[in-house]
């Protein structure tokens, strides 16, 4: 399932005030509004999109690239990335952590 970045339309609560992710799957709409205090958003490109055009060159520039989306909470794109690279643990977690129940 992709994962989709929303951002608020005017300044919005502590959970999407910076933007936040979404996995949804192709089929569902996109979301409207912040599922906590339902300001109006709108999708964004994802900023993991612009990422991945770069591949990830070897081991260690991906885990620092990990390290990097754990460290400041971007569990659903740590996910996405640990996935691609078929850390499929390490994406089981930051699945968790982003709040994806499986
Ligand atoms: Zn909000």
């Amino acid at each position: 399932m992709p994962i989709y970045e929303y951002v608020p339309v005017r300044t919005g609560c502590s959970y999407c005030g910076r933007g936040f992710d979404a996995l949804q799957k192709m089929a569902d709409p996109p979301l409207k509004a912040c599922p906590k205090c339902g300001v109006l958003v709108r999708r964004a490109f994802s900023s993991f999109a612009a990422c991945s055009v770069e591949a990830p060159g070897d081991a260690e520039t991906l885990d620092t690239k990990l390290r990097d989306y754990e460290k400041r909470g971007m569990w659903s794109h740590a996910a996405e990335l640990a996935d691609k690279s078929s850390l499929k643990e390490r994406a089981m977690d930051n699945y968790r952590r982003a709040g994806y129940n499986f």
